[in-house]
């Protein structure tokens, strides 16, 4: 079995079976963060225990296959897990530092209309360990810092709970990266229990909210998820959790033509945001060919926001960072399996 696959908590009730102190956790736990291949590596273990791990437990680490480098400075990693399934991460580089998307699951199964992550199902979730490698093998090879992380790749955090929260506790620990979590941005289609949960648990974790639509139907026909957690329910939970934790909560809105761009949506959008302590992402949709989708030009983006800001709600366009290189969630993955 995979030693890495254990929690934090579980390894030490490994270690003290093997008649071991659980600082020696925290010792294997450095090692991890610094990249290491395999328990013989760990030099500050006896020879003895290391060899008492190496027999009694497996250790592996994800390998960088693929990566793609935009002009603008954006790269693209695909990364191979040992069981062969792969995911996304996208290292981009932004005025206040640099920042890592990274994926929570292998493909998805939320299924929105516009996403290439969810075209073939989920196939499997991520392990805690894995989502720490993907950020250590990119910062390896981006050969920079990475000092934000966001949880916008493929897969849906919150349908993989349990490993996401593990592996908040673990990037945040002092024992290893101590990434603050005022750093860490987690986005969701919207399934609320764990709105409620992130914000007891996690209460500086930003939180971002895929809206996509400001009415239910319309919702709906982009987002099948937004059937179980309607707006009704969705928006209050938002409110109360900017209250509860004194963060601004992100609203991500990806423009599609003629779908949900007009100034009515815009007005939709403010009515239903009054008041919230939030800002909204305007995304151009980056156009999946099978979603039948298309985007909007750049200066109906940006006139979207200027009516938005105009209604009082405080409105950015993303960037469009590595429009060279295949940068729409699961996009790449997809050419490579
Ligand atoms: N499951 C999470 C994280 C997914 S990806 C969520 O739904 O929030 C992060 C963001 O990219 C989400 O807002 C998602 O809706 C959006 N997204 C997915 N595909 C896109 C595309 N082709 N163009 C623009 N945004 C897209």
């Amino acid at each position: 079995m995979e030693f890495k696959q254990l929690t934090r908590e579980e390894r030490k009730q490994a270690l003290a079976a093997l008649g071991e102190k659980p600082f020696r956790e925290k010792q294997i736990f450095g090692w991890i963060c610094r990249g290491a291949e395999n328990f013989a590596q760990m030099t500050d273990l006896s020879s003895g225990l290391r060899e008492k791990l190496s027999e009694s437990w497996e250790f592996s680490r994800g390998k960088i296959e693929l990566i793609q480098k935009s002009a603008d400075g954006t790269m693209k990693f695909l990364i191979a897990f040992p069981d062969g399934e792969k995911a996304e991460a996208v290292f981009m580089s932004y005025s206040y530092g640099n920042s890592l998307c990274i994926s929570t699951q292998v493909g998805c199964n939320m299924r929105c209309a516009f996403c290439a992550s969810g075209l073939g199902g989920k196939i499997r979730d991520l392990q805690a360990w894995e989502m720490l490698d993907e950020y250590l093998l990119c910062r390896e090879a981006a050969g920079q810092p990475i000092n934000h992380i966001v949880l916008m790749g493929m897969g849906e955090p919150f349908d993989n709970y349990a490993n996401v929260s593990e592996f908040l506790r673990q990037i945040h620990s002092p024992d290893g990266i101590g990434l603050s979590y005022r750093n860490i941005t987690l986005s969701t289609c919207g399934l609320v229990p764990y709105i409620k949960r992130l914000g007891e648990e996690f209460p500086q974790v930003n939180l971002a909210i895929s809206l996509h639509a400001a009415t239910q139907k319309a919702r709906e026909a982009l987002m099948p998820a937004a059937k179980a957690y309607s707006l009704d329910v969705l928006i209050p939970a938002c409110r109360e959790h900017a209250e509860k934790t004194g963060r601004r909560v992100t609203f991500e809105y990806a423009l599609i033509l003629g779908k949900n761009d007009s100034a009515k949506d815009a007005e939709d959008i403010a009515k239903l945001l009054r008041g919230i302590n939030c800002h909204v992402n305007l995304i151009p949709l980056n156009p999946v060919e099978e979603s039948g989708l298309d985007t909007v030009p750049r200066t109906a983006a940006h006139a979207f926001a200027e009516k938005l800001e105009s209604l009082g709600i405080p409105t950015t366009v993303r960037r469009q960072l590595g429009a060279d290189i295949d940068a729409a969630c699961g996009q790449l993955r997809k050419k490579h399996v």
